[in-house]
Formats: structure tokens, C-alpha cells, sequence
């Protein structure tokens, strides 16, 4: 039988079978893990073939193989050597949350989180929320930012999830698919979730910013389906990515606009830092490159973790 994994407690995974039906299930013996090092060898999202076996008078299912993964992510512990734990796979999007104030997201963070989802495959739909509280100028802001990354290629909506604003169009981007919810804590995504699916209280509310420094390893993310046909996952803890391991050189491949750039500069090499001939410093000067994002780019390649927000 085929099916996809729910949940999983680290030696029980529970698996829904294509007929719908819930299973647990264990694995037998050795098990080879896909790709990447971990210490758990299978997540919730992952497309698993498995099959019932009596043991004593229960049936219980055993997982014999893994399809290939998508994409997944995943978490580094400090505390255990830096072991990395596969939070979740096999994701269509990521909806990241953001608010100019109250919490305040600033466009760093924004891109680092762009270039992180982008370095993993998964697509990301940036929600700016609380569009009922800005004022003329803030929603000004808002449109400049939602043009910015429109032509970037994110798909952007304006929202109030608190009202209930544009939630029918973040319903519809969600059918048939495997989501999940991402930014700050403060941001409105239990009050999205809410308004998505009355009555479904996700572990995505109790992130402590304690949680943030990733001084808990030991939670597990869970995929649940909503009524109108969508799957969430939903994983405790997770504000951005965490780290993803980057050579300097890599980080602009991740920039979808330099994209096209980069084969002008005159070195292939070109970090667009202090070289001659730079395709993306010059786009940059002629306003075909944001500054914000430019200066995000640079953050990242030099390692520094200062804040801003454009204009
Ligand atoms: P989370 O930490 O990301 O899950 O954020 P919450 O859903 O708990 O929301 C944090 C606060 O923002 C709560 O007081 C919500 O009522 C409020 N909030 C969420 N969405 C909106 C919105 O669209 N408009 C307004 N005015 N407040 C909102
Ligand atoms: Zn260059």
C-alpha cells in the first residue's frame, strides 16, 4: 500500500493510506534514508509504501520504502553537535506572514527567508497581514513592497485575517495542496488559521521566543487536512528556515532577478561586491534592482545581521 505520513512520533508514523484511511506504522529493521543525513529517517510530508502485518492479534503497518522527496526542511540542533532533524518534505508552499508594525517585519528578514525557501525548492506566497490598521502612508508601504516582490515573481495578497479579508483568495491558492504558515510570532497566523478552519488550533501559536533559539529539538511537525480540500503542516517553533549551509558564491543563485543579470558580469565569479563590470551593480544603479534587496544580498554574503526596512 501507498500513502503519506501525517505524523510521527520519532518510532510510530502515522500513515494515510490512499483509500483515506489512517494507519500506524513502524519500520522494520535497517532502513536506508534518502539523500541528506538525519536523525530521523522519515517526516511528516514523505510518500511512503508499506504493508499490514499481524503482530499478536493487531495489525500494524511497516513502512518498506520512501519516494523521493521534493524538497524538505530541516533543523539543525546546537545542542547535539549540530544533528539535523528533517522537520518536514514534499511541501507545495510556504505562506510567510508579514506586518509592517506590531510586530514589525523588516525586508531583511523577508529575503533571508526568500533565499532560504528558495535554496530548499519551495515556492513561498507572501501574505501581508493586518491591512485593516495601516494607515495611508503604511499602505503605501505595503503596495511598494507587494510590486517589489511581485516582479520578483512571489505571488503577494493583502489580507486581514482577522476580518476575514481576502482569506477566500489564500483558501483558494491552498486546494489540493500541502502548505504551511510561516513568520514572526504576532503576525496573525493562528488568526489565519482560524479563519481558514474554525475550531483547528495549530502548534504554530506557541512558538516562545525561546523556541526561536532552537533550545527545544524534540518537537514534531503534524499535517492535518482542512475541509476544503488542503493539507497543513503544522510545526511548532518555526519562524524562518533556520540555517541552511551557503557558500558566499551560491547566495545570489538564489536571487530570482539577478538571475538573468548575472551572465553580463564580466567575471563569472562576480560576487557583485567591489568587482568592474558588474551586471547586477549596474541594474542596481538604473533602478532594475531594489536596494533593499541588494542590501540584503550583501548582509548575507557578508554574514551581518543588521535590520532595516526600505523606505
Ligand atoms: P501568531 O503569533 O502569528 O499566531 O499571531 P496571532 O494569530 O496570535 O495574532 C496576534 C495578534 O494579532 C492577535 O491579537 C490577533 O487578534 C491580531 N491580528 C491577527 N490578524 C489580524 C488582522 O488582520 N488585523 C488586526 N487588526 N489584528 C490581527
Ligand atoms: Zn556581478
Amino acid at each position: 500500500m501507498k500513502g503519506t505520513v501525517y505524523k510521527s512520533t520519532g518510532s510510530w508514523y502515522t500513515v494515510k493510506a490512499e483509500d483515506g484511511l489512517f494507519h500506524e506504522c513502524r519500520i522494520k529493521g535497517k532502513f536506508r534514508t534518502q539523500g541528506i543525513k538525519s536523525t530521523n529517517p522519515i517526516a511528516v510530508g514523505d510518500q511512503v509504501t508499506f504493508s499490514l502485518e499481524n503482530i499478536g492479534d493487531e495489525a500494524v503497518g511497516v513502512i518498506s520504502e520512501i519516494g523521493e522527496r521534493k524538497n524538505y526542511i530541516i533543523r539543525k540542533s546546537v545542542k547535539l553537535s549540530k544533528q539535523t532533524h528533517i522537520i518536514a518534505t514534499n511541501l507545495d508552499q510556504v505562506f510567510l506572514l508579514v506586518t509592517l508594525n506590531n510586530p514589525t517585519t523588516f525586508t531583511s528578514f523577508i529575503d533571508r527567508f526568500l533565499v532560504t525557501a528558495e535554496a530548499y525548492d519551495i515556492p513561498v506566497v507572501l501574505l501581508f497581514n493586518k491591512m485593516d490598521v495601516y494607515d495611508d502612508d503604511e499602505t503605501v508601504e505595503v503596495s511598494y513592497l507587494v510590486n517589489l516582490y511581485r516582479q520578483i515573481g512571489y505571488t503577494c495578497l493583502e489580507i486581514a485575517a482577522k476580518e476575514g479579508k481576502n482569506v477566500d483568495q489564500v483558501k483558494n491558492l491552498m486546494i489540493d495542496r500541502t502548505s504551511m504558515f510561516a513568520g514572526h510570532s504576532g503576525v496573525g497566523k493562528s488568526t489565519l488559521v482560524n479563519a481558514l478552519e474554525p475550531g483547528l488550533h495549530l502548534k504554530t501559536a506557541e512558538i516562545s521566543e525561546q523556541h526561536l533559539q532552537g533550545q527545544h529539538t524534540t518537537t514534531f511537525a503534524e499535517m492535518y487536512d482542512l475541509s476544503f480540500g488542503a493539507r497543513i503542516i503544522d510545526t511548532p517553533g518555526i519562524k524562518g528556515f533556520g540555517i541552511v549551509d551557503m557558500e558566499p558564491d551560491e547566495i545570489g543563485d538564489y536571487f530570482p532577478e539577478f538571475f538573468e543579470l548575472k551572465s553580463e558580469c564580466k567575471f563569472n565569479n562576480c560576487l557583485h561586491m567591489d568587482e568592474p563590470k558588474c551586471a547586477i551593480k549596474e541594474a542596481l544603479e538604473n533602478n532594475e534592482i531594489a536596494w533593499s534587496r541588494y542590501r540584503s544580498y550583501v548582509q548575507m554574503i557578508t554574514g551581518e545581521e543588521d535590520t532595516y526596512r526600505e523606505r
